[in-house]
């Protein structure tokens, strides 16, 4: 299972290798660990992707490393990609059985959340309290293995590093990395940013996946939601591949196939625009 320490080795394998990419650390987890972005490309559109706020989903994570080393690098060119593969490393460390986790989960392996037990996916400011609402009907009102949001928006290391790093940079589009469902979500709470139905109408043409509103306690307080409310500019959540997560290893050759037309897609469109 891909964990902190398969990004380590794969940042080696960009230093030694990859000069054309590099890397920096956007902040810490709440045990401390570096949260990197690797940057690839030449600018001026700016594009984020980020893989990993979910322990159990870190074929992403695997995904987004081997894009970036597998891809021509014609295709980043006019573009400046921004690539998180793993939010949430404390997490992936407590699925992958090499850190123990906090008390109060009753599984390891089902493990989704950050080490305080937050789900960092319903910890951004969008709706949050209606996400947090929805899931207290769940039975859930604190620190558990998944979908607690926290106690206020952005309350944790790993979210908050994202938000600065979209201080910091003007995105033009944002992508989160997710499995399961083979979905593409493209719009928070009726709002559906300019450019948006371009994207839509590429993607249709490229992909079986099916592109759809999220429902319930998916529809507020992740990552795409905040992007889409705080720069109003197109933001997906692509949820990869079908089964159960962990997806098994066995599925990846697919789901690479599948993902990469997808993202190949998106960033051909943001060029174009
Ligand atoms: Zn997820």
């Amino acid at each position: 299972m891909y964990a902190y320490h398969e990004l380590i080795y794969d940042l080696i394998r960009i230093d030694v290798f990859q000069k054309e990419m590099s890397f920096f650390s956007i902040g810490n987890s709440v045990l401390g660990q570096n949260i990197f972005c690797v940057t690839v490309g030449t600018g001026p559109k700016n594009a984020l992707i980020v893989a990993g706020h979910h322990s159990l989903e870190t074929m992403m994570s695997r995904f987004l490393m081997e894009y970036l080393f597998r891809s021509k690098k014609e295709l980043f060119e006019g573009i400046t990609l921004y690539a998180v593969p793993l939010l949430n490393p404390d997490g992936a460390d407590i699925a992958s059985g090499r850190i123990k986790q906090p008390d109060f989960s009753k599984d390891q392996s089902l493990w989704q959340a950050n080490y305080r037990g937050v789900d960092l996916n319903h910890n951004y400011d969008a709706g949050f309290y209606l996400a947090k609402k929805a899931v207290e009907q769940e039975g859930i009102y604190g620190p558990n293995y998944t979908k607690y949001g926290g106690e206020a928006p952005f309350s944790e290391p790993e979210t908050r590093a994202i938000k600065k790093l979209c201080k910091k940079i003007p995105f033009d589009l944002a992508i989160a990395l997710h499995s399961q469902g083979e979905e593409i979500y493209y719009e928070y709470d009726g709002i559906i940013p300019q450019g948006t139905q371009k994207y839509l109408e590429n993607l249709k043409e490229t992909t079986h996946y099916k592109i759809a509103a999220p429902t319930g306690t998916a529809s507020h307080a992740g990552m795409k939601d905040w992007f889409i409310k705080e720069y109003g500019k197109p933001g997906f959540t692509i949820e990869a591949g079908l089964g159960k997560n962990p997806l098994p290893n066995t599925l990846f050759p697919n789901l690479y196939r599948d993902c990469k037309k997808i993202v190949d897609c998106m960033l051909e469109t943001l060029k174009a625009q």
